[in-house]
């Protein structure tokens, strides 16, 4: 049979595998997949959505500009040097597409982000991906891997699905050494969770050169994963280049007017943020205490290694059984680990307790 047909590398592809969300014949879930925040839709972002309504006939505002604005000012930022995203996803493509293509060569670490492969494969790059140490990104190798071929280096930090994070002076230490051709995409999307003296989330790093940007997201602490929005920050040249390739309208409506209002939701963050800070040490060492490793993360989620694939699929089925849904992480290369979001101060007991439940089963 004649059908049209993509590009060939387009069929070798992994399609995005998403936190599920529902559980057939359960009806309390809780949803510990996709680090969305602990505390659902900023109320102000809420009724934006709903006084947006009215104007959804019209095209949004195409460059964001009361959006980039809200970011600056809430940042310390130049708005001129902000790009607005369908999420930050919409933003990490476009710098595929941008700055690879075939013949070009992309850098992420084993356990990066899986966007980045995705978007990576899409430009038709060789997507090189680097071994970590210790479940964190080995930026040494990473200066190892880079040929005159490379154009582009994808790094997170917090990164997901680890929760490894990099101290500011080795990301600077990093950039300095990349050559002046490479763009380095630092993906800040946790930036908002981290409370470690040493981390820096790339606003330095993107004042201080040429090639690099920063992307963040209004979809973790924010509570807006559901509207799609997220943002870079970037010199110049990158937001040429980023206004030339992405969609004219790439932003709603809705979402313009519900990001400008979680912008200014009073305590919003720092609310989320004092309570990941209390409740991730409390869902990591409850797990822990049942004789299940938990790797060290700055993110709003943590990372339950259980040593064998066998045992991390048993333990996602108890805990599916349970109602709670879980991430599996072997298209990153972890199926040995579960990774799961820190919820409500309610569900975390609930996952402990399942976790304790788990160690009886499994012991008894
Ligand atoms: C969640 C996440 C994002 C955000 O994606 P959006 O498209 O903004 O929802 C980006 N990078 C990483 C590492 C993430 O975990």
């Amino acid at each position: 049979m004649t059908v049209p047909k993509p590009r060939p590398e387009i069929l070798g592809i992994q399609p995005y595998v998403a936190g599920e969300s529902d559980l057939p014949g359960i009806n309390r879930v809780l949803k510990l997949s996709s680090n969305e925040g602990a505390f659902g839709t900023p109320p102000s972002a809420r009724q934006a959505i709903i006084d947006a309504l009215d104007e959804v006939f019209r095209y949004p505002d195409g460059s964001a500009r009361r959006l980039r604005e809200a970011i600056g000012k809430r940042f310390g930022l130049d708005p001129d040097r902000i790009v607005c995203g369908a999420g930050s996803d919409d933003l990490l493509y476009q710098c595929a597409l941008a700055f690879g293509g075939p013949g070009r060569e992309i850098i992420m670490s084993a356990h990066g982000f899986a966007i980045y492969k995705i978007a990576g494969d899409y430009a038709g790059s060789r997507v090189v991906k680097v071994p970590e140490r210790n479940l964190t990104a080995d930026l040494d190798a990473m200066l190892a891997a880079v040929t005159p071929a490379t154009r582009l280096v994808f790094l997170a930090n917090p990164n997901n699905p680890t929760g490894s994070m990099l101290p500011a002076a080795d990301v600077a230490r990093f950039q300095a050494a990349l050559p002046a051709h490479v763009l380095l995409v630092l993906d800040s999307a946790y930036a908002e969770y981290v409370t470690h003296p040493d981390y820096e989330p790339g606003i330095k790093l993107v004042d201080a050169s040429d090639n690099t940007i920063m992307t963040r997201t209004f979809s973790k602490i924010f509570g807006l994963g559901g509207m799609r929005i997220g943002w870079c920050y970037a010199p110049p040249h990158i937001v040429d280049v980023l206004n030339r390739t992405r969609g004219p309208f790439n932003v709603s409506v809705a979402a313009q007017a519900a990001a400008i209002a979680a912008l200014s939701e009073p305590g919003w963050v720092e609310a989320g943020r004092a309570h990941n800070t209390k409740y991730r040490p409390i869902l990591a060492d409850g797990i822990a205490a049942t004789g299940v490793k938990v790797w060290p993360s700055e993110g709003n989620f943590v990372m339950a290694d259980f040593g064998t694939v066998e045992q991390a699929n048993a333990a996602d089925e108890f805990l599916r059984s349970h109602g709670i849904i879980v991430r599996k992480i072997g298209g990153y290369g972890l199926p040995h680990c579960l990774r799961i979001t820190v919820g409500t101060a309610e569900e975390v007991g609930l996952v402990i307790e399942a976790f304790q439940e788990l160690a009886r089963h499994t012991n008894g």
